[in-house]
């Protein structure tokens, strides 16, 4: 038997808009269930903590507000009852507590057979048409599993089994990091139409002496293309909303490789002041600081972005980073080992660099084969992008997704046809 001052109940979500406004109404129960349980305490996981919900705690001592938690397994352990939604329902079933879900658009209450269905249709009540909540049947629900600890292992059971059979993310969803993202790259790929992904360089302010390979475009050039974007309806997208919101009508994604300082200096000002977004590849190996791969082949040699400029980009919400493996190396060249290295490892490294995880992977020159496409999802990416290879359509293969590459000379005219989604259809027509 649990003794009363011990009984955490935990609530895991946003705190702001409709979730936000669900966990304010999940703390007025709270005087009900002090009522049989004056002891009881209720931890809320997840920010921003505003003065509000300051507020809040102090005027009720039994709620506690710790802000966003990069570690949420401790506060999982030590919790009686996890209520929430999504990915914090799977989470906290993989760890056998009992939860009460609950999402922002209704109410499914302790996991048992009779509400599994509900739960799996809404992900634990964060989908559905219509919003319906019952406060009261919540407050009897927490009640009910804070006096049962019987109650309490028979819910947990429901919620692992069913997580084991149905949910298993390492098993069914390996490259996922939680079914909300599953549930929301599915329905956003349903919903594509086109989705156009352009592949640039390097930005320049002026037309450099050098320049071998043309992967550049000048900053005034690379603006009218912005413009014409606009003009047109497109918005841009990078690859972490296609997992966490619902994306617009016209999507398009600005991809540049490499990660060129220039791209700070010339790119960056442009994405602020037109607010729009692109994904940046950049190297996991932070030792790199110039695009040395192309010196032996005669290219000019550019300096590329420095961790704080790379973190400022990322800070402004307008730069999303991939990852474009250590070295720039030709996968296809080195042994099975070495690849994996260079793929999961550079996404780890980045990703404790960035503190974010790291959703896509440029494959360097566009060269990859079948075995390299399967490291790249076990390693949990979510996308890999090539550059003239991948079917013509975006939801085609995730793990080898074509773009249309950009080269300095691009006319409006050929920058209209590139944004059409049907320049690869027609040019695997024309079977160029
Ligand atoms: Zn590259």
């Amino acid at each position: 038997m649990v003794s009363n001052s011990k009984l955490t109940i935990l609530i895991v979500g946003r705190l702001s808009g409709p979730k936000n406004q669900v966990i304010l109404n999940i703390l007025r129960q709270i005087p009900a269930i002090l009522q049989s349980f004056p002891g009881a305490r209720f931890q809320v996981v997840g920010g921003p903590v505003t003065d509000e919900h300051r507020r809040l705690e102090r005027n009720q001592p039994a709620i506690h507000f710790e802000g966003h938690q990069p570690n949420l397994k401790v506060f999982y352990q030590k919790a009686t009852v996890v209520i929430g939604a999504g990915r914090v329902a799977l989470e906290a079933m993989k760890l056998k507590k009992p939860v009460i879900a609950i999402g922002e658009r209704t109410y499914v209450g302790p996991l048992r057979v009779a509400n599994i269905e509900k739960a799996k249709a809404t992900n634990f009540g964060d989908c559905f048409e219509t919003e319906s909540f019952d406060w009261e049947q919540l407050t009897k629900d927490i009640l009910y599993l804070l006096r049962d600890s019987k109650a309490r292992v028979q819910v947990a059971q429901t919620g692992y089994e069913l997580l084991k059979a149905e949910y298993d993310m390492e098993r069914v969803y390996p490259q996922m990091n939680g079914l909300y993202e599953k549930v929301m790259l599915d329905h956003n790929l349903s919903q594509i139409h086109e989705l156009p992904i352009l592949m640039y360089h390097q930005v320049l302010d002026k037309q450099p002496a050098l320049a071998k390979f043309n992967l550049h475009v000048l900053a005034a050039d690379l603006e009218k293309q912005l413009q014409f974007l606009k003009d047109h309806g497109f918005e841009t997208i990078v690859f972490e909303d296609l997992l966490t919101k619902r994306i617009p009508k016209k999507p398009i994604i600005l991809t540049f490789d490499d990660g060129y300082e220039n791209n700070y200096r010339f790119l960056f000002p442009l994405l602020k002041k037109h607010r729009m977004k692109a994904v940046v590849y950049i190297l996991a190996d932070r030792k790199h600081k110039t695009n040395f791969w192309d010196k032996p082949l005669g290219e000019a040699e550019h300096a590329l972005l420095k961790p704080a400029q790379i973190l400022e980009m990322q800070k402004s919400g307008y730069v999303e980073f991939g990852s474009h493996t250590f070295n720039h190396t030709r996968l296809t060249l080195i042994k099975k080992a070495e690849q994996e290295k260079q793929i999961a490892g550079s996404k780890k490294v980045l990703e404790t660099f960035l503190k974010k995880t790291v959703h896509s992977f440029a494959y360097p020159y566009g060269v990859f084969d079948p075995e390299i496409k399967k490291i790249t999802q076990a390693a949990g990416y979510t996308f890999g992008v090539a550059v003239s290879h991948g079917p013509t359509e975006f939801q085609g293969d995730l793990m080898e997704i074509k773009r249309v590459h950009m080269f300095p000379q691009t006319s409006t005219f050929d920058f209209f046809k590139k944004t059409s989604g049907f320049y690869h259809r027609y040019r695997a027509l024309l079977g160029r």
